[in-house]
């Protein structure tokens, strides 16, 4: 059986998969990609041919525009498999934003798992990681270091209702990013019973509105610039994290600044971006999460692509697992990154 590191190279245009002639989440344009998600640093623009989930086709048709999204595109579902070039390739969840895919290929008996971004919490948005058996897992790393643990998401957004219910008069500005987050806080607000209209900034309202075309239900939502500063009492207003804390925020009522991100774990960062209210909710898998999935996976060998691979592959080989870094360029460039909290 061939190791996975003689038929799924590192090139400087990211993973490439030589026998099947595709690469996954190229980022460069290139002739033939599968795409994990469509957060801008896995699902770049002006590839000839595009594979992807339905929904993940949609997204990067909405943020790209018609025709920027691959040339040609390709849908495939959950659990459904096709062969190329005599490469067996399939998708499972992955649990991180709607769409979000696990990369799934075997060639010659032989497995790898490319797994993009994921998280093991659940999500009404997205569909729940579903763990693959394989022989190379392919992980991302942007919490791995023990401080990492996120606490359960329902207990921080329980946080942002008591404070609505304290300060009644007061906007309740929330940072958060516009593919994936956004979404899933709307529809964790609607399962916590809050029925009231949800405000966005303009830079969120065209994604809400794939995903509910995508159905995904997220209830009565207004655009936070056209409405009047008296309707926005009480309100909640989603917005990209770096307008927290800048004039488009404090034209709002006594706006209470919050973010929702698995940085907010770090005080330090909440405190330098202004955030009064720090949300740990992320979409990302914490510590426990990446050793859990590295055991659930039985891999004996985890590739890691970005984020903080030294204490994640520190931590597999004493678990006796092989981990080797990837040092992929341009991953770890949008959602939780460094441009999370307002600088
Ligand atoms: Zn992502």
């Amino acid at each position: 059986m061939p190791h996975p590191d003689t038929w799924l190279k590192v090139t400087p245009g990211g993973l490439y998969c030589e026998p099947g002639g595709f690469y996954v989440d190229p980022t460069r344009a290139v002739d033939r990609a599968v795409i994990t998600h469509g957060h801008s640093d896995h699902a770049r623009p002006g590839h000839a041919h595009v594979l992807a989930t339905r929904e993940t086709l949609a997204i990067m048709t909405t943020r790209m525009g018609e025709g920027r999204a691959g040339e040609t595109q390709q849908a495939l579902g959950y659990g459904e498999s096709l062969t190329i070039n005599g490469v067996r390739l399939w998708l499972r969840p992955a649990g991180h934003v709607l769409g979000s895919a696990q990369v799934c290929l075997e060639w010659q008996g032989s497995r790898a798992v490319i797994s993009g971004d994921y998280k093991r919490q659940a999500d009404p948005t997205a569909m729940r990681f579903e763990p693959e058996r394989c022989d190379v897992f392919v992980t991302e790393a942007t919490f791995a270091l023990p401080v990492f643990r996120h606490p359960p998401p329902e207990a921080e957004l329980a946080k942002l209702l008591r404070s609505v219910a304290l300060f009644p008069e007061r906007t309740h500005v929330v940072g958060c990013y516009s593919l994936g987050k956004c979404q899933r806080l709307i529809a964790m607000l609607r399962e916590a019973g809050w029925d009231r209209p949800v405000h966005l900034h303009g830079a969120h309202v065209a994604l809400c509105r794939t995903y509910e075309a995508l159905g995904v239900p997220l209830g009565d939502l207004r655009t936070a610039t056209v409405a009047k500063k008296e309707d926005l009492k009480g309100a909640i207003v989603l917005a990209p994290p770096s307008a927290v804390a800048d004039r488009w925020a404090r034209r709002l009522n006594e706006p209470v600044p919050a973010v929702a991100s698995g940085w907010m774990r770090v005080r330090q960062r909440a405190k330098q971006g202004g955030v009064e209210l720090p949300l740990v909710i992320s979409d990302h898998a914490d510590w426990d999460e990446l050793l859990a999935t590295a055991a659930e996976v039985q891999a004996p060998e985890i590739w890691v692509t970005h984020g903080r691979e030294d204490a994640l592959i520190h931590a597999l080989g004493l678990r006796g697992i092989r981990g080797r870094a990837l040092h992929l360029i341009g991953f770890g460039e949008e959602d939780e990154a460094e441009e999370t909290v307002a600088a």
